[in-house]
């Protein structure tokens, strides 16, 4: 409940999902004052772990017409981009340091249009705890180094958690000096030489493998994964699809690729196919049985990230002369064990679909396997004392938190909180689709037009000390007033 009619919001987390719902509160609620604080490590909001790149070879994976921050603004970042850079066009797939810039742009442009009776800040700390008021009517937001602020909503968007340390490893692997457990963490490529051996041949894959050679690395660069399946390639000036006007009816793995399949063959282009349906993936997600969900993870998910999430086709072009030259080269099978030598590490490599085994000797192995998507595994502060205290459960098969359609958090009793919401990445097991800049910039929104119609249900609270010694008809008078909407609850009527 918000004190002298100023709501106080803290977000959690200044990457992209944190920018965009800082901005769309700061747009959409107008004459309700609020008071917005943007906690994030970072210097200035907006990168994130996406954005926060300064290779150039990291192109985004999309094309720049698709990558505005405003939904209702379809060309805005093409439109900023080619102002600075004459040879972004609405097809081009720009650098990812680009899109930072634009977000850091993004950010400053809501801090010049925050009404007068608002605030929006950045405060640079990590939120290590969230601790809810006795009645339940605030959050109590803790920071490092023990500092804390209060908040009436906080919203989590924390993103991206760091990469499954030891994914794809041999017992005892991920002790070694040559394993690089997160090739985001700046300066983590800094020192490499020599051979290396990433374990994943996902987009982060890619990404690390263009950015060892851009620092001169020779290689061999191998990668490897249990299907050994590199992204599907974005085709050049593809024109932009219309969505399906409803989500399909169909809700078994089958039935869904049959659709697919078959609407590919009618267009003759598969990535229609996909990307048509891909708005409605979220629902179909939700009304999907559980059993179908765990069939789609074990069966199709690795199969829907690399036809959904594409390169862009210059880099694809990168990628095909790296291993027509032997420089890269893709791979599928699992780490079987490894070795430590000096200068170097052996590592036995078992092929899929073989009885055989292959010995490599490199200089570093690197975990591409990208985001942790199992928040119980992610070994992250905060999210474990969420977990902790309860004010969280984990998502649908463990993924992201568990949360419902608006992004209130769900608590360990299955409660939805009134306080805590999410956005973004940390959705996914309960959305699927919920990574991208899309999908964040429409849940931005949404949040931000829920969270201001939670205030506006919850203004002029009507806060009432009930006396034993009162006659009973006018407790019956209070008791009823206190049960309805818009009026905070006194503590001695439970
Ligand atoms: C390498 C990569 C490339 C991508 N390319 C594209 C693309 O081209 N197009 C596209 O649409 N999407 C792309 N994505 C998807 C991407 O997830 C989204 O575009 C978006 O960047 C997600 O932003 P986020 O703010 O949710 O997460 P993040 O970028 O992970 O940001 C989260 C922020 O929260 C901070 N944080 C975490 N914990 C705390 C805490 N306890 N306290 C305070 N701060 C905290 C982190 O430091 C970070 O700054 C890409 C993702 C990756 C990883």
């Amino acid at each position: 409940m918000s004190v002298g009619g100023v709501t106080k919001v803290v977000v959690v987390g200044g990457g992209c999902s944190g920018t965009l719902v800082a901005k769309e509160i700061i747009a959409r609620w107008g004459d309700q004052a609020c008071e917005v604080l943007v906690v994030d490590p970072a210097e200035t909001p907006g990168r994130g772990v996406a954005y926060a790149t300064s290779c150039p070879s990291h192109l985004l994976n999309v094309p720049a017409e698709q990558m505005s921050a405003h939904p209702d603004r379809p060309g805005h970042f093409a439109a900023w981009a080619h102002c600075r850079d004459a040879g972004v066009d609405n097809d081009s797939f720009a650098p990812r340091m680009l899109y930072g810039d634009y977000l850091e742009d993004v950010w400053r442009d809501a801090q010049r249009s925050v009404p007068a009776a608002s605030s929006l800040a950045h405060h640079r700390s990590r939120v290590v705890s969230l601790t809810a008021a006795h009645d339940g009517s605030s959050v109590r937001v803790g920071l490092e180094h023990g500092d804390a602020v209060a908040a009436d909503h906080v919203v989590l968007a924390m993103g991206n958690l760091p990469p499954s340390v030891g994914a794809g490893l041999a017992p005892g692997m991920a002790r070694s000096a040559r394993y690089i457990a997160d090739p985001w963490r700046p300066g983590a490529l800094d020192e490499l030489t020599g051979s290396v051996l990433l374990i994943g041949t996902g987009l982060t894959a890619i990404d690390t493998a263009l950015a060892l050679v851009d620092r001169g690395i020779i290689g061999p660069i191998r990668a490897l994964s249990r299907h050994g399946l590199l992204p599907r390639t974005h085709r050049p000036d593809a024109p932009a699809v219309c969505p399906l006007v409803s989500a399909p009816a169909e809700r078994t793995v089958r039935s869904l690729i049959a659709l697919l399949r078959g609407n590919a063959d009618t267009y003759g282009d598969w990535r229609r196919a996909i990307d048509e349906f891909r708005p409605h993936v979220a629902e179909v997600w939700r009304t999907m049985s559980d059993i179908e969900r765990r069939r789609f993870l074990r069966h199709a998910a690795r199969f829907w990230e690399i036809h959904r999430h594409r390169m862009a086709p210059e880099i694809a072009d990168r990628v095909g002369n790296l291993i027509a030259a032997s420089r890269l080269s893709v791979r599928a099978g699992v780490i079987e064990s490894y070795r430590e030598l000096p200068g170097a590490l052996e590592v036995v490599i078992r092929r899929r679909h073989s009885t055989g085994t292959a010995l490599i000797s490199v200089s570093h192995v690197i975990n591409c396997t990208g985001p942790q998507l199992r928040v119980s595994e992610a070994g992250d502060r905060l999210v474990d004392d969420l977990l902790g205290s309860g004010t969280v459960r984990p998502g649908p098969f463990g993924l992201g938190l568990d949360v419902a359609e608006d992004g209130a958090v769900i608590d360990a009793q299955g409660v939805r909180s009134r306080r805590v919401w999410s956005i973004g990445p940390l959705r996914r097991g309960a959305e699927w689709e919920t990574t991208a800049v899309r999908e964040i910039r429409s849940q931005a929104v949404s949040l931000a037009t829920r969270l201001l119609a939670v205030e506006r249900s919850e203004q002029l609270p009507v806060h009432v000390e009930v006396q034993d010694t009162l006659p009973s008809a006018l407790l019956t008078t209070i008791a009823t007033a206190v049960a309805s909407p818009g009026v905070e609850r006194a503590g001695v009527i439970s």
